[in-house]
């Protein structure tokens, strides 16, 4: 294999990259973002790391979710801490419920930049090239707006700090706080049938700490308690962002991407030689890889030498989104092959992807039923192979949105037009994702 360097994914071919009209602003913007701080650091990665390779080896549980896509117009701190506050919940269900030590990574702080089935989108007679996510072009049915403007990658940077800057506060600065567990009821979990369940693990997880104070732990004083740690993740897709938010670490000597803890290549560019695989191929953070149903054994294997040579736990996430019909044939042969060469990956099941319909009512949809198939599939085969199922990726929201039909409160066809808001795919709203926590952890406790 040829010498890496930062930029050596620029003599392979690429894809689902933005035609810029104006290489020269594009150039200086790239050349400004390469002296902006890092978003995260080298060290926190590491701890991301070291918390994955535990999952990768069975000790733990991969929890990762958020937008499909984060919105420029939508960028606010109750949406942040709306979402941040679902993560903590489905966290702490899973940890409880499924005593499982959960990792917890947001699809958030740079989650902006969309690969699309089709380059351009026709309305009405009038065609225009597709919405590449904010950090691209605007979502707007316009020529001017549609055009991909370079600078909008200077927007997402800064959107991307001040999205963090809050999510460390909170994981931080009390909102995380243990104590503080009943305080969490948003108001949706008023009307949830779910929401007694909730209640007594907040009662116990209350009661253990009553107890821990009581015999002389001080509860009150122990960090893990009142902190938590929350890593931030995205598809990196763009790369001549994420290259000039790679740094050398002081620390290792060893390039980082700094643009976030961890970072994911998607489904549609995932070709082995191609751009994306030689980008990651040599940043040391924690990887992912979307896996849909048309991967073999042999590829795989190809993946996994790329990416993680040394068989290193917690290097390499593979992220699967077969669909609820195909996961049950398609999966088993992987896991059984991978397990076979004695390599270390962590498994993580996108449920999301692989189950997108269009709705009679014409948007586009995820069935609950067919989301919740395609999970107790993924545990199912793990169980059958002897391997762990790792983790769990999702695109959901805190807010009240109708994007997914199905679930407790069966969202129809019909009520999708009540609260579709989203920029890209359709997401679960907060009832959603704690009633799939509750299934989740009982697939754990097994
Ligand atoms: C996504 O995660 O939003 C996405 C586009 O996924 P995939 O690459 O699996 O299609
Ligand atoms: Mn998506």
């Amino acid at each position: 294999m040829s010498q890496w360097s930062i930029d050596s994914w620029r003599n392979k071919p690429i894809l689902q990259q933005p035609s810029y009209q104006d290489q020269t602003l594009l150039n200086d913007v790239e050349k400004k973002l390469s002296t902006y701080p890092p978003l995260v650091f080298a060290e926190e990665t590491r701890q991301l790391h070291k918390q994955l390779g535990e999952v990768a080896q069975g000790k733990g549980f991969l929890l990762q979710g958020g937008d499909c896509a984060e919105s420029f117009d939508e960028f606010n701190a109750p949406k942040i801490r709306d979402t941040f506050k679902v993560i903590l919940q489905m966290a702490i269900v899973l940890t409880f419920a499924g005593r499982c030590p959960v990792t917890k990574v947001a699809r958030m702080a740079g989650q902006y930049a969309k690969p699309r089935s089709a380059d351009t989108e026709t309305i009405n007679g009038i065609t225009l090239p597709c919405y590449r996510g904010d950090i691209v072009n605007s979502l707007e049915f316009t020529e001017q707006a549609r055009l991909p403007d370079p600078n909008r990658l200077l927007d997402a940077y800064h959107r991307s700090a001040s999205t963090l800057n809050l999510l460390r506060a909170f994981a931080q600065g009390g909102l995380a706080d243990l104590h503080q567990v009943n305080r969490w009821n948003m108001a949706f979990l008023e009307n949830n049938p779910l929401k007694e369940r909730y209640q007594d693990i907040a009662k116990r997880i209350e009661d253990t700490l009553a107890f821990m104070d009581v015999i002389g732990l001080n509860s009150e004083n122990t960090s893990a308690l009142q902190e938590t740690n929350l890593f931030t993740s995205h598809e990196a897709l763009l790369l001549n962002y994420e290259q000039a938010l790679t740094r050398i670490d002081t620390l290792t000597g060893k390039p980082y991407n700094c643009s976030a803890h961890m970072v994911w290549i998607g489904e549609r560019t995932r070709q082995l030689d191609h751009a994306h695989i030689e980008f990651f191929r040599g940043i040391h953070n924690p990887v992912g890889v979307k896996i849909g149903p048309t991967m073999q054994g042999d590829e795989l294997m190809r993946i996994i030498d790329a990416l993680n040579p040394d068989d290193i736990p917690g290097r390499l996430t593979f992220i699967t989104r077969m669909g609820a019909d195909k996961l049950g044939d398609h999966l088993p042969p992987l896991l059984r092959r991978v397990k076979e060469e004695g390599r270390t990956v962590v498994w993580s099941s996108d449920p999301m992807h692989g189950n997108t319909i269009k709705a009679s009512s014409g948007y586009k949809t995820r069935n609950f039923d067919a989301i919740l198939t395609e999970i107790k599939t993924f545990f199912d085969a793990h169980k059958a192979e002897g391997t762990h199922a790792g983790g769990i990726h999702l695109e959901m929201t805190g807010q009240h949105v109708t994007e997914c039909t199905g679930g407790a409160y069966k969202i129809s066809d019909e009520d999708l037009a009540q609260a579709y808001q989203t920029q890209c795919d359709p997401r679960l709203n907060a009832d959603q994702v704690l009633e799939m926590a509750f299934l989740v952890a009982d697939h754990l406790k097994r």
